[in-house]
């Protein structure tokens, strides 16, 4: 009988990965990617024998494959994924396709901002826990790769929406869905209501036992979750009320209760700050409680935890002004929880390229907390349009230096100075670690000039 071919469209972290558990599973593999593939994936799969090509898509290779892996940066709409669905055969994504090869339980993690802080932060308390457990989605290796020999007991999957539109049959035990605010909608044919159904993909083969965790004044989860009424073991988090089950935070204490078994913990207490992170710390602290977590391990793994770069992360101080990189701040909503943290007067960075923002939602934060913004981008009038009246100190640069040495110039001692761009950054910089760490740099630069 003829061995059963897979093709994978997409060579990075989860088409490799995908390629190679496919190979080791015994299908036939073609992995094809239209761009060039980086030399260590390249590598990589002539060193498994993998066939493969670049820099183009070969229809012939790819059309006659009993199941299609798709990444998840190459949209629905490419002719070749369109014929595809046309002729019935299945696509899917990397997620899917790895977990139907583990025995591991699945905690999946999905929102509009926030999701690798939540998910980086569940896989630390478990861990810190003891817990035999492996990370993966959008984040590290990908999974695929890591159910080849499937050792662990517990999978904390970052998903996105991008990944959530090929999963189908995929079973999570835990689910976390911390907010859904406008992005990406060009993927969406600019419906924010396709955008919230990709979302709520998560849900779709919940089981009444699985525990689903979300933010309850996320105003599109409350409309959707009142449409859909799933069955499962609903655990809100409130930033208002006192929710129990389910995680509240008050008086800047976390309070977070599951099978009535209640945990508390002051904000301070954790290296994270402001409410965006107070909601995905209830949101780890609830998922890391259902999968038996203690709350001795939870306090320990809660004053461990060290987040990923570019999120409201410190630069430095100089002449005590605190820099803070928040990079990762890509559009309005995270900036509305950037500024909500700061407790100092704001020099605030933004700028870059933009995706369709409204600005309205900053309204009263910028009122209140930036004393100055400086525009970074190539193309800045959209900002100075609409905050030219608000702010009272407006000032505009293509260079991520003479940024910092501005904000140093403009700032007094206790003041902060924030670059929360709420734009993309691919008009001045390679992605956002490139912006944030140049950013890091030249703060530095200015730390040892001014010592
Ligand atoms: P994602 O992986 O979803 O992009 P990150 O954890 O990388 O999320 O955070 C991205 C940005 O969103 C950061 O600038 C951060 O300050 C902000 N952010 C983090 N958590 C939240 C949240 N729960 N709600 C809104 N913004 C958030």
């Amino acid at each position: 009988m003829a061995v059963t071919k897979i093709a994978i469209l997409g060579g990075g972290e989860s088409g490799v990965g995908a390629a190679l558990l496919a190979q080791a599973k015994g299908f036939d593999v073609f992995l094809s990617d239209r761009g060039a593939l980086k030399e260590s994936y390249r590598t990589t799969l002539q060193t498994a024998g993998i066939p493969f090509e670049e820099g183009q898509h070969t229809d012939d290779q790819i059309l006659d494959a009993a199941e299609v892996i798709k990444s998840p940066g190459i949209p629905e709409t490419v002719p070749l994924v369109q014929k595809l669905k046309a002729q019935g055969t299945p696509v899917i994504s990397e997620i899917e396709f790895a977990a139907r090869y583990t025995k591991a339980r699945l905690i999946g993690i999905t929102g509009s901002n926030g999701k690798t802080t939540t998910t980086l932060l569940i896989y630390h308390l478990l861990k810190t826990a003891g817990v035999n457990v492996g990370l993966a989605g959008n984040v590290g290796d990908s999974f695929a790769r890591q159910v080849i020999n499937d050792t662990f007991e517990y999978f904390v999957l970052e998903l996105s929406s991008f990944q959530l539109d090929n999963m189908y049959s995929t079973h999570l035990d835990v689910m976390v869905l911390l907010n859904i605010t406008p992005d990406h909608l060009d993927r969406y044919g600019y419906s924010f209501q396709n955008y919230v159904n990709s979302k709520f993909r998560i849900l779709q083969n919940a089981q009444p036992q699985d525990r689903f965790i979300f933010f309850q004044e996320s105003q599109p989860i409350l409309d959707e979750l009142a449409k859909r009424n799933p069955t499962v073991k609903r655990l809100p988090i409130s930033l208002e009320s006192s929710v129990m089950p389910g995680g509240y935070f008050q008086n800047g204490i976390l309070t977070a209760t599951y099978n009535d078994s209640t945990f508390r913990i002051a904000l301070t207490d954790t290296p994270l700050r402001g409410p965006h992170n107070a909601i995905n710390t209830l949101a780890a602290i609830l998922a890391a409680k259902s999968v038996g977590v203690s709350d001795n391990a939870l306090t320990e793994g809660l004053k461990t935890f060290q987040n990923a770069a570019h999120r409201l992360e410190p630069a430095g101080t100089i002449s005590g002004i605190q820099f803070i990189n928040d990079s990762k701040a890509t559009n309005v909503d995270s900036v509305f929880y950037a500024l909500s943290s700061m407790e100092a007067p704001t020099i605030w960075i933004a700028g870059g390229q933009d995706k369709g923002n409204d600005y309205g939602q900053l309204d009263e934060l910028v009122r209140q907390k930036v004393k100055a913004l400086i525009c970074l981008g190539v193309d800045n009038h959209k900002l100075v349009a609409y905050f030219g009246r608000t702010v009272p100190v407006l000032y505009e640069t293509q260079s991520v230096v003479d940024a910092v040495a501005k904000g140093l110039e403009l700032g007094q001692p206790g003041d902060t100075v924030l670059l929360s761009p709420a734009c993309a950054s691919f008009d001045l910089f390679k992605n956002y670690e490139d912006r944030g760490n140049q950013f890091k740099v030249a703060v530095k630069n200015l730390m040892m000039n001014n010592q």
